[in-house]
């Protein structure tokens, strides 16, 4: 997490003036100003630069005449600060052909040194221009500069973040000599020489194209020794060129499972696929959700939109959460289409480059990838696809905090495309954004492919089977059902949600969990006592330590016993390992392989590629992993899937809990019975009663929403209202403290000073209020629309820093309040 520089320092009526005042007025510093004695500036040309160091500003630098000439999009290095250290930073724009200090157009500011009226300042120049051309368009720039004022974030950084590590340090590239002819005149020649002629005839190496790499002619012509290159090259007969060349292997994996036949839309789709070639047809800006069940055919119309564009001389990108990039997902694409390039982060950084120039080349028509390829460096894009759009791992946790999902759609509006958002389970900022925006439309597709029944649903109540031990991860219904699938020769997926944390506090016996009174959240477990200076009393019958609601700041003592029934609480937390003893207890016979997103992540994912195929070819009975097995997985020998615990995404202290665990659920269900043989779906839970588990059970989208917003109106929460979070961390408290209060003043003062419509709470200490020894706090912002915290950070980045100086990172529509 990198602070923003300008959010540190204390707060006072005349920062905040000085702040007002700097939204208006260019103002320089030292960082690209050096004193001068003289008064005369030599002519030369002005760029504007946005560094990757955390600075929330853009300096003016010359550019010398031999550099010329130069465009936004390029990178540079200049000296920077007081000891130039040399740094690199992108071109943004170019401004006027002159040299003082002057042009009150920067949108964003920072606080100079008050510049004394006697001395001169002159610009400083950059050093050199990094790379043969520039690696953003206009397109990307513009894109770069909404992001960086829509998510508070630096603009050289959400520049450095747009262009891959690869392709900045020109990962797996080779520079390779070339030869090829220029002359078919007959020229009296060498033996050796002629051998090389010959050589180059027979390969008609003819044009620099189709040129022969040195190494490779020489040892076809017999020769050894460069000289008689040299010789041919003088007498201008070839011409020598270099071109570079990517090492990377190639980034599609090796397909395993056997392409389909050609499909035949059924009348939903073929409908559904009408109204998206009619909005493609605008050639406009416009968005579709195609909100489409599982296993609906919602990929295959993605497929034919992106024909659709192509045959208008237009280009796609389809987005997809990281985890289901590692599934047949990609290979149904390149399947299709000839001229694709992927982007995601377990490519090697060699194979990202040789992807990303494949595309900036204009080599790709198709770039599908997870959210960093929004960025991907594609020209005359038609159409925008993102898949699952109602993913949280849009989101990026780090800066820039950018939503893939969001950013996709302000580039389909940059470019003048069209933009798909397909799900199962649409977010409800996007089914509130589809009822009340004139550009949006909704397609649905009800009904599963080749009339394939929804799977059966079976909820089983977890608390029956709380034994002496604890919780049994593995019920007797589901143990059964197990047996009976194996025994049938089919497959089972397990999936066990290892969100949750042991902080959720909950009686097994009548089902009570500790909530807040005020909020539909559940309290989250403190084991240090209270921070204020109301002292916490603690007693004989409650735990030490206290329960928090994090949007109210409600606190009360844990009781040991149950408020209702009397009996003990505890704290649940499950774990993948158990999972596992407890299956080769109960099915020794059963082949079952585990993974987890932690065993993907890691260098090894040819590992994980094997475990997919030895389950597709069904060397594996049963699956058992994490939420990335709910993710693109279609293995039509799947007939059972069991939930291993349902709830325990209802105990994060997040308002999106319901919906996480209505998606999840949804989406697992849709791994079973994606064949002919019919699917079931076991449901394991404590809370069989929870809204969110019944509507998952019923297939009923429409009952969950409408139930899921009245609560969210209720609390003017999302898709009611916006909301922010500032946190702000520190390894020691008490300075922490400090700052989170100034930075409250702060907020507090710019919002009276604007008169703006936002409502604070906090500061209050995060879910986790402590990682890695830095302590966590944090400011919930909300507003009725995003204008007003547009315009409080805006004033507040322009502001002094607060003091004392900790991190702080802004959040815009947080996905996750941890
Ligand atoms: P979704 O993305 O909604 O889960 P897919 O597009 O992946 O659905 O389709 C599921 C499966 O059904 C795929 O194997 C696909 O090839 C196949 N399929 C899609 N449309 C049809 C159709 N009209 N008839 C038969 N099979 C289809
Ligand atoms: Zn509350």
């Amino acid at each position: 997490m990198i602070s923003l520089n300008s959010l540190c320092s204390p707060w006072s009526a005349i920062a905040l003036a000085a702040a007002t005042m700097a939204k208006k007025n260019k103002t320089y510093s030292t960082a690209n100003l050096f004193e001068s004695d003289s008064a005369d500036t030599a002519a030369g040309r002005i760029i504007r630069v946005a560094f990757d160091t955390g600075v929330d500003n853009e300096f003016d630098y010359l550019v010398p005449d031999k550099l010329w000439p130069i465009q936004p999009g390029h990178r540079i290095e200049a000296p920077f600060g007081r000891n130039n250290k040399l740094q690199t930073g992108f071109c943004v724009s170019i401004e006027e052909n002159v040299q003082r200090p002057q042009s009150p157009k920067r949108k964003r500011g920072v606080i100079s040194e008050p510049q004394s009226a006697r001395r001169t300042f002159r610009l400083k120049t950059i050093k050199r221009i990094i790379d043969k051309a520039p690696l953003l368009d206009a397109q990307l720039l513009a894109l770069a500069d909404w992001i960086s004022k829509y998510y508070v974030c630096p603009f050289g950084q959400v520049l450095a973040a747009m262009v891959p590590g690869g392709v900045k340090k020109g990962a797996g590239v080779k520079k390779v000599k070339y030869i090829y002819l220029t002359s078919q005149e007959d020229v009296k020649l060498s033996k050796k020489q002629q051998a090389i002629i010959d050589v180059l005839k027979a390969r008609r190496a003819v044009t620099a194209k189709a040129g022969i790499p040195k190494a490779r002619l020489l040892e076809m012509a017999g020769v050894s020794t460069d000289g008689p290159l040299k010789k041919l090259a003088q007498k201008g007969i070839i011409k020598l060129a270099e071109r570079v060349v990517f090492t990377g292997l190639p980034a599609i994996p090796e397909k395993f499972a056997k392409a389909p036949g050609k499909v035949v839309l059924n009348a939903e789709q073929t409908h559904a696929l009408t109204k998206i070639n009619q909005a493609i047809a605008a050639h406009a800006f416009g968005v579709t959700l195609l909100h489409g069940v599982t296993n609906s055919g919602k990929t295959e119309l993605y497929i034919r939109a992106i024909q659709t564009v192509l045959k208008q001389g237009r280009r796609a990108i389809v987005m997809l959460p990281e985890i289901a990039l590692t599934t047949q997902t990609v290979q149904r694409f390149s399947s299709r289409f000839d001229r694709i390039a992927v982007m995601h982060c377990r490519l090697t950084a060699g194979q990202r480059n040789a992807q990303w120039q494949k595309i900036k080349a204009g080599n790709a028509d198709v770039v599908i990838g997870a959210r960093s390829s929004i960025f991907a460096p594609l020209a005359d894009i038609g159409l925008i696809v993102v898949d699952e759009e109602h993913e949280p791992s849009y989101k990026q946790d780090t800066i820039p905090r950018y939503h893939g999902r969001d950013v996709a759609i302000k580039r389909a509006q940059l470019a003048g495309a069209h933009c798909i958002l397909g799900s199962a389970t649409p977010s409800l900022e996007t089914l509130t954004n589809c009822k009340a925006k004139k550009h949006y439309q909704l397609v649905t597709l009800a009904k599963r492919v080749m009339d394939l029944p929804m799977p059966d649903m079976k909820l089983i109540d977890m608390s029956a089977q709380y034994g002496a031990h604890g919780v049994n991860l593995i019920s007797t219904q589901l143990e059964a059902a197990l047996k009976e699938v194996l025994a049938r020769d089919e497959q089972a997926i397990l999936l066990l949600n290892r969100r949750g944390y042991s902080n959720f506090i909950f009686c097994p016996n009548c089902k009570h969990t500790l909530r807040c009174q005020n909020c539909d959240v559940t309290l989250t477990f403190h084991k240090r006592r209270k921070l204020d200076t109301t002292p916490t009393v603690t007693g004989p019958h409650m735990h030490s330590g206290y329960a928090m609601c994090h949007y109210c700041l409600a606190q009360t003592l844990v009781p040991q016993r149950c408020p209702l029934c009397k009996r003990p609480m505890t704290m649940i937390g499950l774990g993948s390992q158990k999972l596992t003893e407890e299956l080769s207890k109960k099915l020794p016979a059963a082949r079952v392989c585990r993974v987890d997103s932690d065993s993907m992540a890691s260098a090894d994912a040819g590992g994980y590629w094997r475990v997919l195929r030895d389950f597709a070819s069904g060397r594996i009975d049963i699956l058992a992993g994490t939420q990335m097995l709910a993710k693109g997985l279609h293995f039509p020998n799947v007939t059972l899937v069991g939930i291993i615990s349902a709830d325990t995404s209802l105990s994060l202290p997040d308002f999106r809990s319901n919906e996480r665990t209505f998606q999840l659920i949804s989406q697992v269900a849709g791994r079973a019975g994606r064949s002919a043989k019919h699917g079931i779906v076991l449901v394991q839970t404590l809370l069989p009663d929870q809204p969110a588990i019944q509507f998952a059970l019923k297939h009923d989208y429409n009952g969950f929403v409408s139930a899921e917003l009245g609560h969210r109106q209720k609390c003017n929460l999302p898709p009611y209202g916006r909301m922010a979070i500032v946190h702000m961390r520190d390894t020691k408290f008490d300075k922490l403290e400090a700052a989170c209060d100034a930075m409250r003043w702060r907020l507090d003062a710019i919002i009276e000073a604007e008169g703006l419509d936002i409502k604070l709470r906090g500061p209050m200490p995060a879910t986790i209020s402590r990682i890695q020894r830095y302590h966590r706090m944090q400011i919930i912002l909300q507003a009725p629309d995003p204008a007003p915290l547009q315009s409080l950070f805006t004033t507040l980045r322009s502001a002094p820093p607060i003091r004392p100086a900790v991190k702080v990172a802004i959040d815009v529509d947080p996905v996750n309040l941890l």
